[in-house]
């Protein structure tokens, strides 16, 4: 039995067998394809090979071009090995004679080659070996490749390992068989992080290299509530996992009685909560939830999800099927918040890559960049907006002639629908998100053009405190609590009041129970969160006065260090709401 710790970022527990998705650092394990599949694997190692052999010879190209011949030769000497035909028939005769499967074909012949070159103890040679490597790797990752294909078609009940899943991975993983995740890469709030809350999956990321360790098949146990990944459980293990299975369900339930009590504190003063959906079908169970509307609809799933570019329509449909959950509550659409770790894999639309995605052509950048995109997407809205309370919100706003721009753009979309003589409704509300510091720094001046605010912490926080949210290595730096933090969170608040505007908070940091009582203390009275998590939010809040969330609020901001604001926040809800903390 081996136990690996990493982030809990989906409560709940899983239990099944492991499928392994590839990457290029793990153990390739001793598989055998059946006789009959064997031309057919053969022609996948040759299509893996045509496509690694294209890849060099561009790069070869590249690093000519750019560099100069010398630095192409490095690619030619790749190019020369992978059209070997001594080493290519040597793999070939693994998967014909032996049933080997390619990956595992391809990986005994080419580290065979990279150990000899290794062993001849010359540092000429020594490099020849790291070549090798390098084409295995790249030769694995077309096979591997392929196999992420096979979750689509998946039979039975699985729990998904993977080095790193990207959001549209997570997004298309089949609700029906995938029980759980669990990752080496990423944080408390990558979007990957996200979406398994919102498929309801339990989910532990950022555990570091583990895959070495597991090869498929094993028994694992995945613990999203503690951040525990079980391989091979011993039975009193796998017993008292089960037992905990059924309490954290149990606790569920107890919870659910919550539903039709409303969501106020003791003293009676209303905290509205809205939800944090990706899809549209998670609007209804959300409000089955008690959500009173949507505080935030990340749109851009729509495209991670698909195999073509939606159109209108597509993004009309899925507006309207929000809008029969919610009918006459808010539904806050955020506008397409692609780029850095949103990448939509299929769709061929040109995006720029950049050097630094999170710092580059994201969200709002890339809808101002290709206006077609977001024109789209603005004329939808306003068509469904006639069906109810919607409202536009911009994510990533960094300036005011940014915001001005998108606004113009919205302006010419409703002349376009006009002169067409569509239906269309035109005073529908336009926010933004505070996820950039600078927009939280200028609070004032941007609560005198919107029409409210939404305080996106999760980007707030990597922004301002220059750690990127979905790195593991520094996720002891990422802090809600971070008193930089907070600070930016009273001056959005207190411009929202100055102003008369609405303002909420819709990053992880008010899904979490911990930080509820803070932010009521601060003067919020809308928070927009993990659907999930609204029962349990709703007992703290019911559990909670304002003056004592105010005195909350004060001792919070005075302190100076992030781990104090957190372990006091801790010990406060605990005395709140004790059964939360267990
Ligand atoms: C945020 O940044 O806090 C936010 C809600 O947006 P996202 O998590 O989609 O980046
Ligand atoms: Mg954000």
């Amino acid at each position: 039995m081996l136990v690996k710790r990493g982030i809990a970022v989906s409560p709940g527990v899983a239990i099944g067998p492991a499928i392994v998705l590839g990457t290029e650092s793990f153990r390739i394990e001793r598989r055998f394809v059946s006789i009959d599949a064997v031309d057919m694997e053969t022609a996948r190692f040759r299509a893996a090979l045509d496509t690694t052999c294209r890849e060099i010879e561009i790069n070869e190209k590249l690093a000519s071009e750019r560099l100069g011949a010398q630095y192409g030769a490095i690619f030619s000497a790749h190019l020369m090995m992978a059209r070997d035909p001594k080493v290519v028939a040597e793999i070939e005769s693994l998967i014909r004679e032996k049933s080997f499967s390619p990956e595992f074909a391809v990986s005994r012949v080419l580290r065979q080659y990279a150990k000899r070159f290794q062993n001849l103890g010359d540092q000429y040679f020594a490099e020849r070996s790291s070549d090798i490597y390098d084409l295995e790797k790249r030769l694995l990752r077309h096979l591997l490749g392929e196999r992420r294909e096979e979750l689509a078609h998946l039979t039975a009940p699985v729990l998904v390992l993977a080095h790193n899943l990207t959001p549209s991975e997570t997004a298309g993983l089949d609700r029906q068989f995938v029980l759980g995740f669990a990752t080496e890469a990423g944080g408390h709030t990558s979007h990957t992080a996200i979406l398994a809350g919102a498929l309801q999956l339990p989910a532990v990321v950022g555990i570091g290299n583990f895959l070495s360790d597991v090869s498929g098949g094993e028994t694992i146990i995945i613990d999203g509530s503690h951040g525990v990944v079980i391989i091979e459980p011993d039975d009193d293990t796998l017993a008292k996992y089960r037992q905990s299975e059924e309490r954290y369900r149990s606790h569920v339930k107890q919870l659910e009685t919550l539903r039709q009590l409303p969501s106020q504190t003791r003293d009676g003063v209303a905290i509205e909560l809205l939800g944090n959906i990706e899809f549209p079908e998670e609007a209804a169970p959300a409000r089955q939830r008690g959500a009173e509307g949507i505080g935030l609809y990340r749109t851009e799933f729509l495209y991670l999800e698909a195999h073509r570019e939606p159109t209108e329509e597509d993004h009309y449909q899925a507006y309207r099927e929000v809008l029969k959950a919610f009918p006459t509550q808010p539904v806050v659409i955020r506008t397409l918040d692609l780029g850095a770790d949103k990448m939509p894999g299929d769709l061929r639309v040109d995006y720029a890559d950049g050097v630094n995605p999170a710092l580059g052509v994201r969200s709002l950048r890339l809808s101002l960049q290709h206006l077609e995109l977001f024109k789209t997407q603005l004329r939808a809205i306003l068509r469904a907006a006639v069906h109810g309370d919607l409202r536009i919100m911009f994510p990533l706003v960094s300036t005011l002639l940014e915001f001005r721009q998108a606004r113009m753009i919205l302006g010419d979309v409703m002349e376009d629908l006009e002169e067409q003589g569509v239906e269309f409704k035109r005073d529908v509300p336009v926010g933004m998100m505070v996820e950039v510091p600078s927009a939280a720094v200028l609070a004032e001046e941007f609560a005198r053009e919107v029409d409210f605010f939404s305080i996106g912490t999760n980007d707030l926080i990597q922004y301002t405190l220059a750690v990127d949210r979905g790195d593991p290595q520094v996720a002891n730096l990422y802090r809600s609590g971070d008193p930089s933090i907070l600070r930016m969170i009273r001056n959005v608040i207190a411009a929202a009041r100055k102003y008369h505007i609405s303002v909420s908070v819709c990053g992880q940091m008010s899904s979490d129970p911990m930080f509820v009582p803070l932010l009521v203390g601060m003067g919020l009275r809308q928070l927009s969160v993990t659907p999930q998590a609204i029962p349990e939010l709703k007992e703290v809040i019911r559990n909670l006065t304002i003056a004592r969330a105010e005195r909350i609020a004060s001792r919070a901001e005075s302190m100076e260090v992030a781990r104090d604001v957190e372990s006091f926040l801790r010990g406060e809800l605990k005395k709140i709401c004790p059964e939360t903390v267990q």
